[in-house]
């Protein structure tokens, strides 16, 4: 039988590329995100599947909205889940030009 182990939640359409390939259409004139709340609420339903165990976090780019990120992947491991987050990393290149 087949075993549900993870889900993910596209947190946001918003992105700060625009990639031609985007499987979500996602970009910079995308503004459809999930509240807090909402986030809580499909991750504390889907925590019901007793085989899951992991939630990953998508987008458009989940670290524009860094609090929502916070808070939902804090959500998740109070309830003993892992989770993860799919990012185009342009933070990573914002610190990489950083003078110190
Ligand atoms: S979500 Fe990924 S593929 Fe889509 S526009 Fe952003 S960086 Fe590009």
């Amino acid at each position: 039988m087949l075993e549900t182990q993870g889900i993910s939640l596209i947190l946001t359409k918003k992105c700060n590329a625009s990639c031609r390939h985007c499987g979500f259409n996602s970009g910079p004139g995308s503004s459809e995100t999930m509240t807090e709340e909402e986030a809580k609420y499909y991750i504390g339903s889907a925590r019901n599947l007793v085989s899951l165990k992991m939630v990953s976090f998508t987008g458009g780019e989940p670290f524009l909205y860094y609090p929502l990120v916070y808070e939902a992947m804090s959500f998740a491991r109070a309830l003993g889940l892992t989770s993860e987050i799919v990012s185009n990393s342009f933070w990573a290149f914002q610190l990489c030009r950083s003078p110190w």
